[in-house]
């Protein structure tokens, strides 16, 4: 990390921000805010790697705002330090129950606070990598199925809000086993990742994704298009991974290929997402019966589109 980390100190007294301040100052950017509300407006920007946070403050206290910030997304991972006087020690337990990493006690240590800063942004890179690492499928770098299992009911609800219509779909790697049984596993271990990193270069906007699901199987969110505009779209995905010339020796190609099912639909609040997976799915099973090497769609209208 090359980076300077960036720390947030939220306390009503200046004296206390300037004082951590200048201990921190060398080894990282600071940002002060003396109200809870002004804390909560900055923290949400992002981009901190650490809150030292008063616990007694007029209007909204450290309590609240720490409720507040780890009931938020974009702040929630962030670690927060309580900064107690003596006289509140007693608010510690409740502070740390609330998702606090520790507190120090008033007045400051300047080499406790460096110490306990530097242990705990350490920890919460470790923790951004480990929740990274955990969201990505090791042999192709694509997002893995908890990732999407996580992420395709938040599209879903974005595209309710966005009145957008939703596309989903599945596609496999035709006659794979076959692929197997003839060039071998690693041999096979290298298709699923020449075939994910291709389609993943179609899905480049913030609000696709596209994940490996499990073996051959790979499955696709997008927003904003209509079904005809998504079913051409997956046809040149179909087309960019038969052109990669991979060799196989199937009945379908002398290449490797993939069939496609997907369905697009604006959602509502009526519909479950779940429902439409199974759809993209049968829509697969139907690119599989007509031949495999194609992309068969089910429009906002439920007709079905079908071609190579
Ligand atoms: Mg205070």
């Amino acid at each position: 990390m090359d980076a300077v980390d960036k720390i947030l100190v939220i306390d009503d007294s200046p004296v206390q921000t300037e004082f951590l301040t200048s201990i921190l100052k060398p080894d990282y950017e600071i940002t002060a805010c003396h109200t809870a509300e002004a804390g909560l407006r900055t923290a949400k920007e992002g981009g901190f790697s650490l809150i030292l946070l008063d616990v007694v403050m007029p209007e909204m206290d450290g309590f609240t705002l720490l409720r507040e910030l780890k009931g938020t997304e974009l702040t929630r991972y962030v670690p927060v330090i309580l900064l107690t006087s003596l006289t509140d020690i007693q608010y510690e337990e409740r502070g740390l129950l609330l998702g606090a990493v520790d507190y120090v006690t008033k007045p400051f240590s300047p080499v406790i606070i460096k110490a306990r800063v530097n242990a705990h942004i350490q920890l919460y890179h470790y923790q951004m990598q480990f929740r990274r690492q955990a969201m990505v499928d090791e042999l192709t770098g694509v997002a893995n199925r908890r990732r999407y299992e996580e992420e395709y009911p938040v599209r879903w609800r974005e595209a309710i809000r966005f009145g957008l219509p939703f596309s989903i779909c599945m596609f496999d790697i035709d006659k794979f086993k076959l692929y197997n049984d003839t060039f071998g596993h690693p041999a096979g271990d290298q298709v699923i990742a020449a075939v994910a990193k291709t389609a993943a270069s179609y899905f480049q906007r913030s609000t696709d994704l596209f994940a490996r699901y499990g073996g051959e199987e790979f499955v696709a969110l997008f927003l904003g298009s209509e079904g005809r505009t998504a079913f051409e779209f997956l046809k040149t995905v179909r087309q960019a991974v038969e052109e990669l010339h991979l060799q196989h020796n199937s009945p379908v190609s002398p290449w490797v290929t993939i069939s496609v099912g997907g369905v697009t639909v604006v959602p509502t609040t009526e519909h479950s997402p779940e429902e439409f997976l199974q759809r993209a799915d049968a829509m697969l099973y139907d690119a599989k019966n007509f031949g495999r090497n194609m992309v068969v769609w089910c429009d906002e209208s439920h007709r079905q589109l079908r071609e190579r």
